[in-house]
């Protein structure tokens, strides 16, 4: 079972599926009102908890589950590896590397949305916000923004500031277009998360052409588990836990002494 909402997950899916040997399923939260078509069959909605989540893997035999959700689906994660390891079965990451500063960026990190908000400063600015709808709240108290506010669903109820914008988009989005909607909407400022990978990289080669500082919300902090960070990795990972017989779970410091 793959934990997904990323195109990682998707991608992975479609890979592992095409194995003779293997049956994938993926779990979404469903929260996304019409998501992309996937591979494999899908499972959505949640499993109430690391508690529910071994459940089903116990329920449903289980072999191997890999967490690719996104890096900041900080519950979910915890969840997985929780439930993992009571359960024993093979268990594994599939983390994004974070984007790292390159020259020309004039990044900021921010601890969280508050400290984001706080980080803009007091003089009105026009703001690109591309944190995801449920994460708008804490610029509720920055309200002297010109907030443009990117979301795939329509964020509801508006976020109540007296200048806010809404735009509905799901990625990847390209450098070329990231830099058009920026000139063209004279931002000054984007807050947005360290997604990794490259969907939503084009906003970042955007803002560094265009001399645009971008305030970095950090990644929370993984569990400790085997990690892959490539689709190649997760691949290799993933045949090697299922040609072990089931008891040989993969674990944590296994995994990390084959480096695999
Ligand atoms: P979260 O805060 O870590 O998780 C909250 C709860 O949502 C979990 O306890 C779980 O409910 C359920 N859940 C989350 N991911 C799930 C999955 N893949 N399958 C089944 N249930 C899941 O998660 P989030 O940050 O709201 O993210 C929700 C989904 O959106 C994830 O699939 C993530 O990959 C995707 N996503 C998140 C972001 C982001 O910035 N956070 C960005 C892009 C995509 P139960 O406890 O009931 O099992």
């Amino acid at each position: 079972m793959i934990l997904g909402g990323t195109l990682e997950a998707r991608l992975l899916a479609a890979r592992l599926a095409a194995r003779p040997d293997t049956a994938v399923t993926l779990s979404l939260a469903g929260r996304t009102r019409r998501p992309v078509r996937q591979p494999v069959p899908v499972i959505s909605g949640g499993f109430g908890g690391a508690a529910g989540l071994e459940k089903h893997l116990r329920r449903t035999g289980t072999r191997l589950m890999i967490d690719a959700t996104h890096p900041y689906a900080a519950r979910m994660s915890a969840n997985a590896a929780a439930a993992a390891a009571a359960s024993g079965i093979g268990f594994f990451q599939l983390v994004r590397p974070a984007w790292q500063p390159v020259a020309g960026d004039r990044w900021q990190t921010a601890a969280d949305g508050a400290a984001a908000a706080a980080a803009l400063g007091a003089a009105p600015r026009r703001v690109f916000l591309t944190l995801g709808r449920q994460e708008l709240a804490p610029f509720l108290a920055a309200p002297q923004h010109r907030y443009l506010i990117r979301s795939v669903d329509p964020v509801e109820p508006p976020l109540a500031v007296p200048e806010a914008r809404y735009l509905l988009g799901r990625g990847p989005f390209d450098e070329a277009a990231e830099r058009a909607l920026l000139e063209g909407e004279g931002i000054e400022a984007i807050v947005a998360k360290n997604s990794g990978g490259t969907a939503s990289y084009g906003k970042i080669a955007a803002a560094r052409a265009l001399a645009i500082p971008v305030i970095l919300i950090d990644r929370p902090a993984l569990p400790d588990a085997a990690r892959a960070a490539s689709l190649e990795e997760a691949e290799a990972m993933a045949a090697h836990a299922l040609a072990s017989p089931p008891a040989a779970a993969l674990s944590a410091p296994a995994a990390a002494k084959r480096g695999v």
